[in-house]
């Protein structure tokens, strides 16, 4: 007579025995329910698999009707099996007709019976089916036996995904691994990306899954754990982490976790029923996901993905070299992730990116910043997309209005790819326009210019065709970097800008950071009203090593050529004084240790503070040119956070007051001679652009991608007409009405693309 805890050892014996047969994949599921009941003296034994229709189709049982196989069904949530799969929780009752889920299948033939015991069959958390067994008799299922039902469940979520199952359903019918899911997220890089899944952070496949001595591999779990725990205090005691912060507050979860009585028991009984170390954390990771996916509380699901990556680590010590999915990129990738940083993109080939998708993410993190410049759709805020998705599945990602279509159907894919071919074809149209000169209709040359921050928006200068950079924003280098970049890396990146613009101007702005650009080894205090707050000039004045070191390395890379520096948010004065003394102290050591002088240095000011202007002539007196930022200017001119989602769109940058100020800025520049110009998101609007320049710019500075259809727009264009249109509009006393609907009534009766 065998011991209590022997009997799930036996049976994982003979489930491996089984796994090892060759057996068609029928016959080997119903021999393992057949083992399974023996092994539990059960008299039912039954497995469920959930289809892409969310029904759970019977695909296996002992000792209820055979010919049920197949045909009987459960919906999601209905009954006990449906319940199991709904909530990813087992279920263990000694008296199952008094579950309030309990309903009687009569088709399974099924007996009455009393004692029941199901568990949900999980794959990374999520649900693909049920594993049951029932006795006729009242019992309880001992801990034991869920473990082993459990362990069983997992070889069984392993054929699913392992494809072994799809011949045995019904023709037509998918299994739910496979169904297509639509997520809805928001589009934070516009575009349309059609590729295969590659998933940052590879699963580790586990192929072994039976230990051969469950003694000895207790004890290399031991090993594991016992390394785990000494490499996360070593990370903990290494001098480079900061005291505070998140990156601690995620070791002392690591270390909590790695300690946690409870997670090394359930472990260690996985790995004593049978299974390797490896597989053993696999099942425990997966049913604390399943459990855990089902709370709502933030902070537990945080905690998740602390643990996730504990167990990951654990994994990778167990598995050494492990056997990792996702390491060869296809052609077409579409990288899904939880979150990134900007310099893991970058690590990929860009070539082959087609689309990011993000369980996080937001407008101004630093990886959707650097995919906007290199042209990557991204959507971002798509809750639970990485426990849906596998490796190399079909997925189409639109950038434009925030859609991920995961293994579409083929009708889905035919529409996105018409999309696609649209697209490029519009695309296509714009690269003609290239080498068009940026001329309006009636002869007004406009220089576009782009806006840039980072190496990899240079080659963008040249394809897009535009005339310069207008606004560099210098902070980008510093978010995307994990610490402060050095003094010769600013040098280094200014001065590959410059060779790479050659004969195009280059406008630097000075550190625009603070507000919505934090650098997380930056301490900085937190604020009521960021974005009214201790940012850009005001803290670099305050600062002016960080400012010094700035202009030294920009001084030092435009040695010999023209250097246009630009100062972000002033509001007063003063400040240009200010910045000009440091300026003029720099310019002042470099001389004194004989480098070479920019040729010229031309100083300008942002114009972002209402302040400003109501002073502009005596702005003007004081700088070589200025630059409207459009984006700062509208949201402190209407109050209206540019952040804030409920207010976009609410009040309209093209109304006469605004239209008013942006005209008092460019006729102040002409009446002093400074160059005025304008580089917040406006000026990639067509119809923006339009009104701009009726208003007198000649300069306007945008994301590249915007250029071909601005010139589009402007070959179009008969300004002079247009002028003196806006100027009859302005006059009248009903001027106040919408502008936007009239610019566009403008545009559509001449004919000019917007
Ligand atoms: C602006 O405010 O319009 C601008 C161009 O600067 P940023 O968007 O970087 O604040
Ligand atoms: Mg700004």
């Amino acid at each position: 007579m065998r011991s209590d805890s022997e009997g799930p050892r036996v049976l994982m014996r003979r489930i491996r025995e089984l796994m090892a047969e060759p057996l068609e994949a029928q016959a080997r599921l119903d021999e393992i329910v057949r083992q399974i009941a023996q092994n539990m003296v059960s008299e039912v034994c039954s497995l469920y698999v959930l289809r892409a229709d969310g029904v759970l189709e019977l695909f296996a049982t002992y000792g209820l009707n055979p010919r049920a196989v197949h045909l009987a069904q459960l919906q999601l949530g209905q009954g006990l099996v449906g319940t199991i799969a709904a909530t990813a929780r087992p279920l263990n009752l000694s008296d199952a007709q008094k579950h309030p889920a309990f309903t009687y299948l009569p088709e399974t033939g099924e007996e009455p019976f009393q004692a029941f015991l199901g568990v949900p069959i999980l794959r990374a958390g999520r649900t693909l089916g049920v594993l049951d067994v029932q006795n006729q008799e009242k019992r309880a299922y001992r801990e034991e036996e869920i473990e082993a039902l459990e362990t069983v469940a997992m070889v069984v979520a392993e054929m699913i995904a392992a494809g072994s199952l799809e011949g045995l359903a019904r023709p037509g019918v998918q299994l739910d691994l496979t169904r297509p899911v639509t997520f809805g997220g928001t589009g934070l890089s516009e575009g349309i990306g059609l590729g295969h899944v590659v998933l940052h952070e590879p699963r580790v496949v586990v192929t072994n899954l039976f230990n051969e001595n469950a003694e000895a591999e207790v004890l290399r779990l031991g090993q594991a754990l016992a390394s785990l725990r000494a490499s996360i205090e070593d990370m903990l005691g290494r001098g480079d982490i900061a005291a505070e912060g998140e990156h601690r507050a995620v070791l002392e979860a690591y270390r909590m976790f790695a300690h946690d009585r409870g997670w090394v028991r359930r472990l260690e009984e996985a790995v004593r029923n049978g299974l390797t170390a490896e597989a053993a954390v696999e099942k425990v990771q997966s049913d604390t996901r399943a459990r855990m996916l089902h709370m709502t509380d933030p902070y537990i699901r945080e905690r998740l993905h602390d643990f996730d990556d504990l167990a990951n680590r654990l994994l990778r010590q167990l598995m050494g070299g492990a056997e990792t999915v996702g390491a060869v990129q296809p052609q077409d990738a579409v990288i899904i992730a939880r979150s990134m940083g900007a310099a893991e993109l970058l690590d990929y080939r860009r070539d082959q990116i087609r689309g990011l998708v993000l369980e996080e993410g937001a407008p101004t993190s630093h990886v959707v910043i650097v995919a906007r410049a290199l042209g990557i759709p991204v959507v971002g805020q798509v809750k639970g997309v990485v426990s849906m998705a596998e490796n190399n599945d079909a997925v189409i990602v639109d950038g434009d209005d925030g859609g991920v279509h995961l293994r579409p159907p083929s009708n889905i894919e035919s529409v996105f790819a018409e999309k696609v071919r649209f697209r490029a074809k519009r695309q296509e149209r714009f690269r003609a326009l290239r080498d068009v000169p940026a001329v309006t209709k009636d002869g007004v040359a406009i220089d576009l210019m782009m806006n840039a921050g980072l190496l990899v928006d240079l080659p963008q200068l040249s394809e897009s065709g535009a005339a310069g950079i207008g606004l560099f924003r210098t902070e980008l280098q510093f978010m995307v970097a994990s610490t402060l970049p050095k003094a010769s890396d600013q040098e280094r990146l200014y001065a590959a800008v410059l060779d790479a613009a050659g004969d195009k101007p280059v406008t630097f702005r000075t550190l625009d950071i603070g507000g919505d650009k934090i650098l997380p080894y930056l301490r900085h205090s937190p604020e009521e009203n960021p974005a009214l707050g201790y940012r850009a000039l005001r803290l670099a004045l305050d600062r002016p090593g960080l400012m010094r070191t700035q202009l030294r390395a920009l001084l030092k890379a435009a040695g010999g050529r023209e250097l246009r520096v630009m100062l972000p948010m002033v509001t007063e004065l003063s400040e240009l004084r200010r910045a000009r003394d440091l300026i003029d102290r720099e310019r002042d050591h470099l001389e004194r240790f004989g480098h070479k002088q920019p040729a010229s240095l031309k100083l300008g000011a942002m114009i972002e503070v209402p302040s400003l202007l109501f002073q502009l002539d005596e702005l003007m007196q004081l700088v070589d040119f200025v630059s409207v930022g459009s984006n700062d200017l509208f949201q402190f001119f209407s109050a209206a956070d540019r952040g804030n989602s409920q207010l976009a769109g609410r009040f309209d940058d093209l109304s006469p007051p605004f239209l008013k100020a942006l005209k008092s800025i460019v006729d102040a520049g002409e009446r002093n001679g400074v160059g005025v110009t304008l580089c917040g998101e406006m000026a990639g609007r067509p119809l923006s652009a339009m009104a701009l320049i009726a208003l007198g710019f000649r300069s306007i500075s945008m994301t590249p991608a915007a250029i071909g259809p601005l010139k589009a727009m402007l070959v179009e264009l008969d300004v002079g007409a247009l002028a003196d249109w806006m100027n009859q509009i302005f006059a009248k006393p009903d001027g106040a009405g919408s502008m936007r609907m009239k610019l566009i009534e403008f545009a559509e009766a001449h004919g000019v693309p917007h």
